[in-house]
């Protein structure tokens, strides 16, 4: 195709703003696949992804689109996550494409993740045309949410586009805006050596792993091999093809064309997101700028409930891995839990979405450990180690001072929630850098210790703003503080699984507080037991959880036999997600709930 004819873009907005729905609808009106096949949120598909409307891997497809021009154009559309922790996806895909739909829904206003995704689209270059979508609903403002464009990002939001995703008016609009508002790929060259952009990969258990380009020069051809220039594997090209949304094989991809391979590629690590591709031979000598791959920032431990289905877990970590390149696992020990492994990942959606496969289409009852960030460890002898696990803290006499990471938090509000934001942020050892108006909005910048918002900082922000604030962040470096490493014992025995590192001014009230909670989580036993907090080996705080008395089912006072054999029941099934720590038995759920902070 020529480039003239292409228009590749990607759609930005916050969540539930309607980005999949008109995603679907674009595909649906060029007639892109037969009314049979649509299904809804066509290009979310992955179970998790659909229950939760997130899309969580980017995903692309290609669109023919008859324009009033009298031409037919190429339209690539790149869909990108809208979550947080899937940022460095959403920037590597918006580089591989020219324009953005900034799909704003028109009831809402501008919210945090719109922000952090179109500075992301501005910093890529994009020309942006802003969508005002859900105009069906009573509640749309057109006028104060262009206006709020504007004054906000800073973009002309005059011929802002309005639709309803839902209903499907404006979306011929949309289509006549991409074509003449969007510009074409920039210059390339057909006869230069290729080179393409390795935008994103997936495995497929018949194809192997699937690898999305996108051409900058030259041409790819079936036959051709090629050479990852970072990772350096060479491959021999079985297929190439675009998505409609469905594979479709093509003869060849050109410049500016948006398309996948696959080569007999084992293993998405192989494949590193913003490698540049080129041929084996004659290649191109310079690749792409600005490569990084993901890096984990939050660990947790994975444990099996059942300590014998280790294996299975192991097999289970190993094909999600094949799948995720940025997430990591090593095998881990601990003494209360027995054998394990040791997680990495991007953020805690990302913890929770490997979890929940593992949990459900594994079939495997885990224990999850505190998460935890990365802590740098300066030694006294000068070396610095970096402590992804509280439990391997180095002993302290040769500890010289740690560092945490740090974040810039954004945060939208609307001004009735600022008070309890603000104070939630200052609980969290948070510093604030601004404070603005967004419309009508109050837009709140904070620096925040990453280790203070992955537990459950947005699980708490939803809950005090009544789910009215959006949150983005990013990381922006390492600082010094007094953080200590606080245990858990019971009945004397240390429990391991809930070690964690805090603030030293916030050990106590930290402590007070899991072990309130787990006198409540653990149920009694026929002994009472101590439940203590330590740091090193000075308790900072107790509970006793009081013996059982002797017969659980006395206090259904005799007669209701139903009701006692379903006490019983309950315990029989309660027992199943136990672990045993010495004489004790702690469920499940104990281990993430003791550590919420209220
Ligand atoms: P995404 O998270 O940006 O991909 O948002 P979705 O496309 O999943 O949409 C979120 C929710 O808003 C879904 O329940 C959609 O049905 C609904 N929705 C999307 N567009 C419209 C619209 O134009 N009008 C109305 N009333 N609802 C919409
Ligand atoms: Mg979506």
């Amino acid at each position: 195709t020529e480039l003239g004819l292409i228009r590749n873009f990607s759609i930005v907005a916050h969540i539930d703003h309607g980005k999949s729905t008109l995603a679907d609808r674009l595909i649906q009106l060029t007639g892109t696949v037969s009314e049979r096949d649509m299904k809804e949120q066509l290009l979310d598909a992955m179970d998790i992804e659909r229950e939760r409307g997130i899309t969580i891997k980017a995903n692309t497809v290609r669109i023919d689109y008859p324009a009033q021009d009298g031409k037919t154009y190429v339209l690539n559309l790149i869909d990108t996550p809208g979550h947080v922790d899937f940022a460095y996806e959403v920037s590597r895909s918006m580089r591989a494409v020219e324009g953005s739909l900034l799909v704003v829904d028109a009831t809402q206003g501008v919210e945090a993740q719109t922000l952090a995704n179109v500075y992301t689209a501005i910093e890529a270059d994009h020309e942006i045309v802003p969508v005002l979508n859900k105009i069906d609903l009573p509640a749309a403002d057109c006028d104060r949410v262009a206006e709020q464009i504007e004054d906000v990002i800073g973009i002309d939001a005059t011929d802002a586009v309005q639709i309803s995703a839902k209903t499907g008016l404006g979306i011929p609009d949309v289509l006549e805006a991409i074509v003449t508002r969007l510009p074409p790929p920039h210059e390339g060259d057909r006869h230069a050596p290729l080179k393409a952009m390795l935008v994103d990969s997936y495995y497929d258990p018949y194809l192997g792993v699937v690898v999305l380009v996108r051409i900058i020069d030259g041409v790819l051809k079936k036959g051709d091999r090629v050479r990852m220039m970072k990772t350096g594997g060479t491959y021999g090209v079985d297929r190439i093809g675009v998505f409609r949304p469905k594979m479709t094989d093509v003869a060849e991809l050109g410049p500016g064309e948006i398309g996948f391979l696959t080569a007999s590629i084992k293993q998405v690590r192989d494949t590193r997101v913003g490698d540049t591709i080129t041929t084996e031979r004659k290649g191109c000598e310079t690749p792409l700028p600005g490569f990084k791959p993901a890096q984990p920032v939050v660990f947790c431990g994975l444990f099996p409930v059942d300590t014998s289905e280790f294996e299975d877990l192991r097999d289970s970590i190993e094909k999600l891995a094949l799948n995720d390149a940025s997430f990591s696992y090593e095998m881990e020990t601990s003494a209360a839990l027995g054998f394990g492994f040791r997680c990495g990942f991007l953020g805690l959606l990302h913890l929770e979405v490997i979890r929940d496969r593992i949990e459900r289409e594994y079939g495997i009852d885990l224990i999850t450990t505190a998460p935890s960030v990365i802590y740098h460890v300066y030694m006294r002898d000068g070396e610095m180690i970096e402590l992804h696990n509280p439990a391997d803290m180095p002993d302290l006499t040769h500890v010289d001072h740690l560092e945490e990471p740090r974040i810039k938090a954004t945060i939208l509000v609307p001004d009735e929630y600022l008070g309890d934001v603000l104070k939630l942020c200052q609980d969290r050892r948070g510093e604030q850098l601004d404070l603005t108006y967004a419309g009508s909005r109050a837009m709140v910048v904070y620096d925040l210790p990453l280790n203070e918002v992955v537990f459950d900082f947005y699980d708490r922000l939803k809950s005090v703003t009544k789910g009215y604030a959006s949150f983005d962040y990013q990381l922006i470096g390492y600082r010094q503080d007094h953080l200590v490493k606080m245990q858990i014992l019971v009945n004397d025995e240390p429990v391991d699984a809930l070690s964690v590192m805090v603030h030293r001014d916030r050990a106590e009230a930290r402590g007070r507080a899991m072990c309130e909670k787990l006198k409540e989580l653990i149920p009694r036993h026929m002994f009472k037991i101590p439940i203590q907090a330590a740091i090193g080996g000075r308790i900072i705080a107790r509970e006793t959880l009081a013996a059982l008395r002797k017969d659980v089912t006395a206090k259904c006072y005799g007669g209701d036999v139903t009701r006692k054999k379903k006490l019983l029941e309950k315990q029989k099934a309660g027992k199943k997600k136990m672990r045993q720590f010495g004489k004790v038995e702690i469920p499940q759920a104990a281990f993430i709930n003791a550590l919420k902070m209220d």
